[in-house]
C-alpha cells in the first residue's frame, strides 16, 4: 500500500527503554529456576500505602454531587477548579510564597506537562539536562526532534551538577529531590542556578514531584523560594507521591506571571484550554482534601512510613560503609555498586545471593553506571527483611 502521509521521523530516535521489562525478565527467569525463594522487590518507582481517608470520604462525597440534578457539574476550566487552585496557592503560602490563582494549572499530572509545556518553546533552543535523571525529559525533547545537550551527576558533585557559564543553555532541567538519584539542591545552589538562567536569559523546568520528603532546613521544596526564579523557572508538581495519586491522577504547574512578560503564563492557558480537557471535577475534590488537616495529617503519617524505610536501607549501607546519596530527603536511595561491580552485575548479585531487587543506575544515563537505586515505597517488613539480607551478604 503507498504510503504518502509522513511519520514524525524523530519518534525513530527516542530510544527504547528496556530497563523495567528486563528487570522484570530477569527476575521471572530466577524465580522459574528458584520457586522456593522469596524474591524481595525494592526496585518500584510506585507508592504501594492506599489513598487517605480524607481523600476517599472526598472522592465519595464529589461522586454524589455528580449524581443530583442540582450539584451535576459537566465541563469544567481546563487550567483547574478555583478550590483547588486556592488550596495549592495556600500551600506555598505557607511557605512564604506568593502565587497568583493565574499562575497556577492543574493537571493529571507531572509527566504531562513536563511533555507539553515543550508545546510553548521554540525548535532552537539549547536543553540542557543532567544524566543521570528521569527519562521523561529527554525522551519528550528527542519526539520534538530537539538535541540534548547533558551535564553530569557524579560522585564528585554530589549528583548535583551545578552551572557552567561556558555553556549556553535556554531550558534546562532541574530534579529536586531527584529521582532516582535521592539527591537534593540547596537553596543556596538553586539560587546559583536562578542567578545562571537569568543572566542567559534561559528557563529552568523545575520538577518537585518530590519536595514533600524534604525534611532538612536549608534545602529547597520550591524553586520560588529563591529570588529571582518567578522571571526564569517553571515549577511542576504531582499528588502522585506525596498523596498516593498515581491511579488517581493529578498534579499542578505554575507557571509566573514575569516569565517572558507574560507570554509564557498566557501560552500556557491558551494551550491547556485547547489541548487539554481538564481533570475530573471528583479527583480535583480528593485532591483538595490532601490540604484538609485531617488530609494533610493523614499523608504526612504515610510520608513518614516511607521515610522510616528509606532510613531502614540507609543504616544498612551506613553499616557497609558503601556510599550513598538520597534517603534522608527523598524516597529513594543511589547507592555505589560495592566491589567495582557495574550496575547490572550487581543486580545480578543482589537477585542471586539475597533475592532482593533494585534498578540497575545505568538505565537512567551513563554516569549511572556502577550505582544502583533502592526504593522506599515497599512496607517496612519487605524493607527490613531486604536490608537485613543485604547486610549479611556483604558483611563479608
Ligand atoms: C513520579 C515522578 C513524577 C510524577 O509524575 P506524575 O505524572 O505526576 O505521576 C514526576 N517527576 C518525576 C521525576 C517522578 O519520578
Amino acid at each position: 500500500m503507498r504510503c504518502r502521509m509522513k511519520l514524525n521521523q524523530n519518534y525513530f530516535n527516542v530510544s527504547d527503554s528496556y530497563l523495567f521489562s528486563d528487570i522484570a525478565k530477569k527476575v521471572a527467569a530466577y524465580q522459574a529456576a528458584n520457586p522456593q525463594k522469596k524474591v524481595l522487590r525494592l526496585g518500584i518507582g510506585d507508592v504501594t500505602l492506599p489513598l487517605a481517608p480524607a481523600v476517599v470520604a472526598a472522592l465519595h462525597s464529589a461522586a454524589d454531587e455528580m449524581g443530583r440534578r442540582e450539584s451535576f457539574r459537566g465541563y469544567g476550566p481546563e487550567q483547574g477548579y478555583s478550590f483547588l487552585k486556592e488550596a495549592v496557592r495556600g500551600y506555598y503560602d505557607e511557605r512564604g510564597i506568593r502565587l497568583d490563582g493565574g499562575e497556577i494549572f492543574i493537571s493529571d499530572g507531572a509527566k504531562s506537562d513536563l511533555g507539553n509545556i515543550l508545546d510553548i518553546f521554540g525548535q532552537d533552543n539549547v536543553v540542557l539536562i543532567p544524566d543521570p535523571v528521569y527519562p521523561v525529559y529527554v525522551d519528550t525533547n528527542v519526539m520534538a526532534g530537539r538535541k540534548v545537550t547533558y551535564m553530569n551527576a557524579t560522585e564528585e558533585n554530589g549528583f548535583l551538577p551545578m552551572p557552567d557559564y561556558s555553556v549556553d543553555a535556554d531550558i534546562i532541567y532541574l530534579c529536586s529531590p531527584n529521582n532516582p538519584t535521592g539527591a537534593a539542591y540547596s537553596l543556596q545552589q538553586l539560587k546559583e542556578w536562578v542567578d545562571y538562567a537569568n543572566a542567559k536569559g534561559a528557563v529552568i523546568l523545575y520538577d518537585a514531584a518530590y519536595e514533600c520528603f524534604v525534611s532538612e532546613d536549608g534545602l529547597a521544596r520550591s524553586i520560588f523560594a529563591v529570588e529571582g526564579a518567578k522571571a526564569c523557572a517553571i515549577e511542576f508538581c504531582s499528588f502522585s507521591k506525596m498523596a498516593g495519586f498515581t491511579g488517581t491522577r493529578c498534579g499542578w504547574t505554575v507557571v509566573p506571571e514575569q516569565l517572558a512578560g507574560g507570554k509564557a503564563n498566557r501560552m500556557w492557558l491558551r494551550r491547556q484550554t485547547t489541548k487539554f480537557n481538564g481533570v475530573p471535577y471528583i479527583v480535583q475534590r480528593a485532591a483538595e482534601a490532601v490540604f484538609t488537616p485531617d488530609g494533610r495529617r493523614q499523608i504526612a503519617g504515610n510520608i513518614n512510613y516511607y521515610m522510616n524505610n528509606a532510613r531502614i536501607i540507609a543504616r544498612a549501607l551506613e553499616e557497609l560503609g558503601i556510599w550513598f546519596a538520597g534517603g534522608k530527603n527523598s524516597p529513594y536511595i543511589w547507592l555505589k555498586c560495592p566491589g567495582g561491580m557495574g550496575s547490572w552485575q550487581f543486580f545480578d548479585y543482589l537477585l542471586e545471593n539475597a533475592q532482593v531487587v533494585g534498578t540497575p543506575g545505568a538505565g537512567f544515563g551513563r554516569n549511572g553506571e556502577g550505582f544502583f537505586r533502592l526504593t522506599a515505597f515497599g512496607s517496612e517488613e519487605v524493607t527490613r527483611e531486604a536490608a537485613d539480607r543485604i547486610k549479611r551478604l556483604l558483611l563479608k
